[in-house]
């Protein structure tokens, strides 16, 4: 490709609503412009990369042996109300009526569609295993769309569904899944992680995500240094502490504590450790206006954990303080355990929590603590359940070293669905003893948009982006310099460049009448692996500079050593 065919859309500045270096190198390299929020054009050179990510995704489906299909964007309501997905799903789903009023949505992901679609197809227990699959586009209305096509409203998914007779048949067709994934990903170039996962509201037993290793993801993935242990910190169970500790000799003693509302304000006031302390978090209930979570003072809340309890209103809310005063007469800071439980409110009580036997808690009055606490002795005692974000140094739960804690970006998800939909929906085969079956589904999700903006996160530096092979625009592109001045240079630029795409190489050819520093910088921030300069002073010695972009090592070549140089490449599909 010539760049006199088409502007190259580079600009110096960073823009000022981009976060992260992936998107602010892709709007700096020209790979997408923004529509609204949330909402992307790919341009020529972006549109190359997800292409081949896109190549690259197919084809390891293809070797896994799934099928690919491709269904309507668009889906009618009802499907959703079978799954008792229509109201569930919340407010990711963009809905909208047609001309007859009557309710659709813009796929946020397929279940529905494809449960329909194989309800009708599949009859006998002769016709699985069957894993099909489709990359399109999906809308999801998220509530914060940012960093570009990373979190984006609109994006490109590669969604697969397996269907299978039993629950062995499906955990095949998911470990198949898994090592397609790992495929893609290793051919990517991405340093991953497979993590154990959990199911979301796309439901199901059983998950994993793939993490692309980012300091600036979203995620936080907690992994053993004594194991192989590694999982979503949504998910990662804190391990039950050991025998507790003896009671406590003191009695209990109320304290004055005027001002001192918070954990950190509670401990300094009287030279304790958040440890020995726990704190009351009161959020809506389900079936009682209010639920009280208690945790020690120096743990988090793990909202993912607590939305699972009975008790808890989905999405988890805190309760208002002006709720909180009326219904306890007292304020957030001053909130404790004892008592409440009498006051009809659900106590629930993180293990660490709830192995203290001497701690500091809020008296339920304002302006007063209470010290030398012991559950035993001084309370109800509270329902008790994991409920806390696992920590750096935390005992993993497998037994076997510490965890600690690293971020990433999730690209891949993969989930046992067990016969959730296939249940709500009816869909059934029958078995060889004619009787009906509930199809077994797995459903496996890969951000095909969003992993290239996880592959320049992983691979940039202060010049611009440096694509791994595999996912590069071009394979190498070519500066002559003066083009437009030396006949000799043009007759050797046009040459070159016809031999290597000949070769098969995908070429870019800056035939741009601008100056060198601006094409090379441009061509730095494009991230070229590899770029070929032409010049008077090199051709004649029969040389071309070669410079690979990741190393900076720069070489004089011919045109035979540069077809071996690049032999190796795996080729980008002539697009
Ligand atoms: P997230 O937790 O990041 O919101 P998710 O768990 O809701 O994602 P899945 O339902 O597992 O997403 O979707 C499959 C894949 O689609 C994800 O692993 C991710 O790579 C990609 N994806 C999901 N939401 C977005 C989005 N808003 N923009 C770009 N890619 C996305
Ligand atoms: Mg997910």
């Amino acid at each position: 490709m010539r760049t006199s065919r088409f502007p190259l859309a580079t600009v110096k500045e960073t823009p000022a609503d981009a976060e992260v270096i992936s998107h602010q190198l892709m709007l700096r390299a020209g790979l997408i412009r923004k529509l609204s929020s949330g909402l992307y054009t790919w341009m020529p050179i972006g549109l190359r990369v997800l292409k081949k990510v896109e190549a690259i995704i197919r084809e390891e489906m293809n070797n896994a042996g799934a099928l690919e299909i491709l269904m309507p964007t668009i889906q009618p309501a009802e499907l959703w109300q079978e799954s008792g997905r229509w109201q569930e799903y919340g407010p990711h789903l963009l809905k909208m009526k047609d001309r007859h009023q009557r309710d659709f949505c813009y796929g946020p992901t397929h279940e529905e569609v494809v449960t329909d679609l194989m309800r009708q197809e599949l009859k006998s227990y002769k016709q699985l295993p069957i894993t099909v699959y489709q990359v399109q586009a999906k809308f999801r209305d998220e509530v914060r769309p940012r960093f570009g096509i990373m979190r984006a409203r609109e994006f490109l998914m590669k969604d697969a569904y397996s269907f299978d007779l039993d629950k062995q048949g499906m955990q095949v067709s998911y470990q198949k899944m898994y090592d397609a994934y790992c495929a893609i990903f290793t051919r990517l170039g991405l340093l991953f992680r497979p993590v154990l996962a959990d199911t979301g509201s796309i439901g199901g037993s059983f998950s994993h995500e793939f993490q692309v290793l980012a300091d600036s993801g979203e995620d936080l993935i907690a992994y053993s240094d004594g194991s192989d242990y590694t999982a979503n910190i949504e998910l990662a169970e804190s391990l039950a502490p050991g025998n507790p500790p003896s009671p406590s000799k003191t009695p209990k003693e109320l304290i004055d504590t005027p001002t001192q509302q918070t954990i950190v304000e509670v401990t300094q006031f009287l030279g304790v450790k958040p440890e020995q302390t726990v704190k009351v978090l009161i959020v809506k209930g389900k079936t009682t206006p209010l639920v009280a979570l208690v945790l020690r003072g120096d743990h988090e809340l793990n909202t993912i954990k607590a939305e699972k309890l009975p008790e808890v209103a989905i999405p988890l809310q805190f309760a208002e303080p002006e709720l909180i005063l009326q219904q306890l007469n007292c304020s957030i800071g001053f909130i404790g355990p004892i008592g409440l439980a009498e006051q009809g409110i659900p106590v629930i009580a993180d293990r660490d929590a709830a192995h203290l036997t001497d701690f500091i808690c809020g008296a339920n009055l304002v302006g007063k603590h209470f010290k030398h606490v012991d559950w035993t002795r001084d309370c109800s005692p509270p329902q008790v359940i994991d409920i806390r974000n696992v920590k750096e140094g935390d005992l993993s739960p497998d037994g076997k070293g510490q965890l600690h804690l690293r971020r990433g970006i999730e690209v891949g998800h993969v989930f046992q669905l067990g016969d959730k939909y296939s249940q709500a929906m009816g869909a059934t085969v029958l078995n060889d003893q004619g009787q009906s079956i509930s199809l077994q589904m797995g459903c496996y999700g890969i951000g095909v948009s969003r992993i290239v903006a996880a592959a320049i996160e992983q691979h940039h530096d202060e010049h611009g982006i440096l694509w791994p092979a595999t996912m590069a625009p071009f394979d190498l592109c070519i500066v002559p310099i003066n083009l437009h001045r030396s006949e000799a240079v043009k007759a050797a630029t046009e040459s070159l460049y016809e031999a290597l795409q000949a070769k098969g190489l995908a070429v870019l050819l800056d035939d741009r009448q601008e100056r060198p520093g601006v094409m090379f910088a441009d061509m730095d921030l494009i991230g070229i692996p590899y770029r070929v300069v032409i010049s008077e002073r090199g051709l004649a010695e029969g040389k071309f500079e070669c410079k690979n972009r990741k190393t900076g090592e720069v070489s004089q070549l011919t045109q035979e050593e540069i077809f071996a140089l690049l032999q190796n490449v795996e080729m980008t599909t002539n697009m």
